[in-house]
């Protein structure tokens, strides 16, 4: 059997290798174009950045030791420029000598690949607009950087490789701007998820011009004018990475079957429409294992699949090519950007009744060190829960989280499998449910029912008229930080005690910061009677999208005022793993605890604390020095103090009630008042005097030692809030458990619950240090957490509140 191989790079290279260890005895012969075969060009870019140093790295095999491995005739230099399937012959053209020469077959394999698109743009051909197939351009861009020193590179296309170059070219020491003519880039992951990737791009000093392309090119001497729709940009040069076009020239010749868009047409055994020729890789048409539909996928996985499919039927075996589902990963910076599976967009067109959902999820366990976040979006049959597409973006982890959903999709999977797979677990590497269960749980509560959801794109059109109820239920820190307009903030441990606020006969939407805490802000509200909808991906995703990041989020630690760096750490926090608000509450803690002037380093995992430790900072009257970001950790750095921008102004907008009374009416009107302030996110202050005291008594009778009068004292007042009677129609206790049963049968906290509801939302408790005294009443015989303190504390309240209250 003697077989030809056209093409000695992913496909070729692989068919050849296979074919030989199938039948030491066939035939073959290799015949590739350029001077390099079997080299890595998915390495290219890297080696134009410099993370790849060696030029022999690219090349995995050369034709010497090819032979020498496999016994393959490799030809370089050699094109195959015509076939003759009739005569089952090829024509060849050796660069190297001109000669043009005949060789037969018994089979042939087409693995010729794609080229690069070139659109007919004017000045497309000057000699500083490169594109990037091969080593050949790789050595021209790299000696281009190296003589020419050049300062701006603009990057035409925002697909894989002009991400790549990108980040490549911004190693290299340029400045780069990306023209993408698409809203997002990266067309294999949704717009949505691409925010994430237009933000970081941003953060690591590149420009970004999207819904914009390229009219022409200009050399203007000294540089280049790219002109676009919206104006013209000078630069040094320019990368063209629009996308690459099936090489299927010599096909169409031969009078193969090409689909519409080029692609030479196969069946499952990789043959053509001849029976005696074979195509794989980037030049051949393939069937979207997800849907079903025709397409064009130029990935090394499949080529090298399809090369070692095609080697399989010539020898005899009849394996089958069954598909390509789209999974492609991509370095860009630090981040890891994954997919799997088909688009959102792609399920839209395909006309595909799917949902989708949002989670965020650590790389492993958030207390061990290093944790970081990865978004995660799945797209999933919306009657039987099966997986159609999934994307993720991260860092740690992000990889292999992709693998298992690329995994699930490849078996025909569905989220409720997702949700039992068994992945393995240990702090370092995992959560014990881990990203990739956790996506699963969520669609599953989507499909059955438990929580329902809005997602980011109906945000704007909801109602502000008060015809639904917008709840933001994150903590006050996180919403003072950023909000949705129209959002009202009940932090989702004071919803319980909150439930009278909110109107049962209307819809409520609910957002957190990822999602999670929605759900279970849902479920409380969905179980006592609200229609509820959670924001899937929280506001976490909302702000990715809408926002982006904080303009300060560059990749320097700079003081914004001097532009200079910052070398002074004196205060190191490490807030990694926490999710929001746990970085802000770990900063703020830090800040309180340091003195004036010192400087605070903090290094947080949660995406959403770039965005949050600024306006923190300036919120809180300390100054925002610089930010950088590495790997999925930001670090920030502030000075504590010395920005008077916003501090409160003089009263603040605390609460302070002075509890005097000791009756259960008043009682209860204090801590209603106290709870709602809470709730509003108002630091709240309760300064227990006198009767008052009796509301913060134990119910138990406490071992303490008194003298008689104090002992007379104890005996006589009510002990506790259980023990309180009514200022008016108490009638001997009757009027009290009247109001107590009133209150219990139409669902409101009793005393002793609103009081434990005001501690837990941070409520100060304050007993008069001198009504105790007078009383005979000591600080054992009240419930715990309750502060002693004076007046002066009192008044240091009343003095930063709004509000005084004496009750
Ligand atoms: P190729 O590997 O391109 O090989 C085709 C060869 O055929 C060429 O060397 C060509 O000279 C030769 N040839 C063409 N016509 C003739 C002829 N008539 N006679 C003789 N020789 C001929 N894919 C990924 O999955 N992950 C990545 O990270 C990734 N990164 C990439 C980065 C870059 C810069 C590039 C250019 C591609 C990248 N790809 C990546 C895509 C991947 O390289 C291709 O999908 C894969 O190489 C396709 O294999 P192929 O055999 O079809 O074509």
């Amino acid at each position: 059997m003697k077989t030809l191989i056209v093409g000695g790079v992913a496909g070729g290279a692989t068919a050849a290798a296979r074919l030989r260890r199938l039948d030491e005895h066939a035939e073959i012969i290799l015949f590739e174009r350029g001077e390099y075969i079997s080299f890595a060009n998915c390495g290219l870019p890297y080696y134009i950045g410099g993370e790849i140093t060696e030029k022999s790295a690219l090349t995995l095999q050369t034709p010497k030791s090819f032979h020498a491995r496999f016994n393959v005739d490799v030809r370089t230099f050699n094109e195959v420029i015509s076939i003759n399937k009739e005569n089952k012959t090829v024509e060849v053209k050796n660069h190297q000598t001109g000669e043009i020469y005949t060789e037969n077959y018994d089979k042939l394999v087409l693995s010729p690949g794609a080229v690069p698109v070139k659109p007919k743009i004017e000045g497309i051909d000057n000699e500083k607009v490169f594109t990037l197939r091969n080593i050949p351009d790789t050595y021209r861009i790299k000696d281009y950087i190296e003589i020419n020193k050049p300062k701006k590179a603009v990057v035409v296309g925002g697909g894989y490789i002009g991400i790549e170059m990108a980040e490549s070219l911004s190693n290299a020491g340029l400045d780069v701007t990306i023209v993408e003519l698409m809203d997002h880039v990266i067309a294999s992951i949704d717009y949505d998820m691409a925010c994430d990737v237009h933000n970081h791009l941003r953060q690591k000093g590149v420009t970004l011009i999207l819904k914009d392309g390229v009219k022409a090119v200009a050399d203007s001497g000294n540089g280049l004018k790219v002109t676009l729709g919206t104006g013209d940009i000078l630069c040094d040069m320019v990368i063209l990475s629009v996308g690459v076009r099936p090489e299927s020239e010599l096909a169409k010749k031969a009078g193969l079957s090409l689909n519409p868009r080029g692609a030479i047409i196969v069946n499952e055994f990789m043959q053509t429409s001849d029976e005696n020729i074979y195509a794989v890789g980037d030049a051949v048409e393939i069937t979207d294992t997800v849907t079903g539909e025709k397409g064009i996928v130029p990935l090394a996985g499949p080529a090298n699949k399809q090369g070692r499919i095609a080697a399989d039927n010539i020898s005899g075996i009849k394996s089958t090519y069954k598909g390509t589902q789209g999974s492609g990963i991509l370095k860009c910076f630090d981040l890891t950007v994954a997919c799997t599976g088909i688009t959102e967009a792609r399920a839209k067109q395909s006309g595909l009744e799917y949902e989708k959902s949002f989670t965020y999820s650590g790389s492993h366990a958030s207390y061990y060190p290093g944790a970081v976040n990865m978004s995660v979006k799945i797209i999933f049959d919306k009657d039987n829960g099966k997986l159609l597409g999934a994307q993720v973006v991260g860092y740690d982890g992000a990889d292999k989280r992709i693998d298992v959903l690329a995994t699930a999709i490849h078996a025909g999977m569905t989220v409720y499998d997702l949700t039992e797979l068994e992945l393995a677990y240990a702090p370092p590497f995992s959560a014990a449910k881990d990203p990739v269960n956790m996506a699963g749980f969520v669609a599953e509560n989507i499909l059955t029912g438990k929580t329902k959801i809005f997602h980011w794109d109906e945000v704007g059109d909801l109602p502000r008229d008060g015809s639904v109820t917008l709840l933001d239920i994150r903590t006050k820190v996180e919403y003072d930080n950023g909000f949705i307009d129209g959002f009202i903030n009940i932090p989702v441990d004071e919803l319980r005690a909150n439930l009278d606020k909110i109107d049962k006969s209307k819809r409520a939407y609910v957002v957190c910061q990822i999602g999670l805490r929605g759900h279970t802000a849902c479920r409380i509200l969905s179980q006592n009677g609200i229609d509820c909808y959670n924001l899937s991906g929280g506001y976490r995703l909302w702000n990715s999208i809408h926002r982006g990041v904080v303009p300060v989020a560059k990749d320097k630690a700079m003081n914004t005022e001097t532009m200079q760096p910052i070398n002074r750490i004196i205060i190191p926090v490490n807030a990694c793993g926490l999710q929001c608000p746990g970085p802000i509450m770990k900063l703020a803690e830090a800040v309180k605890n340091a003195a004036d002037g010192d400087t605070i380093e903090i290094q947080a995992s949660d995406p959403a604390f770039g965005a949050d430790v600024e306006a923190w900072s300036r919120r809180t009257g300390n100054t925002f020095e610089g930010m950088s970001t590495s790997k999925g950790i930001t670090t920030a750095v502030l000075k504590k103090g010395g920005s008077k921008t916003c501090l409160p102004g003089p009263g603040g907008d605390n609460k302070n009630i002075i509890v005097f009374s000791g009756d259960l009416d008043k009682a209860l009107a204090s801590f209603i008042i106290a709870n709602a302030s809470a709730a509003m996110g108002r630091k709240v202050s309760m300064f227990f005097t006198f009767w008052g005291l009796n509301i913060l008594r134990k119910p138990e009778k406490v071992k303490v030692r008194k003298n008689a009068i104090a002992k007379m004292f104890g005996f006589m007042m009510p002990r506790g809030a259980k023990k309180l009677g009514l200022s008016n129609m108490n009638m001997g206790g009757m009027g009290a458990f009247m109001i107590k049963k009133i209150m219990k049968d139409k669902n409101v906290q009793s005393l002793q619950e609103m009081i434990k509801t005001a501690m837990d939302s941070g409520v100060e408790l304050i007993a008069c240090t001198m009504s105790m005294d007078l009383m005979g009443l000591q600080l054992d015989e009240l419930i715990d957490g309750v502060k002693p303190g004076g007046a002066a504390a009192m008044l240091a309240n009343a003095e930063e509140s709004d509000m005084s209250l004496f009750i």
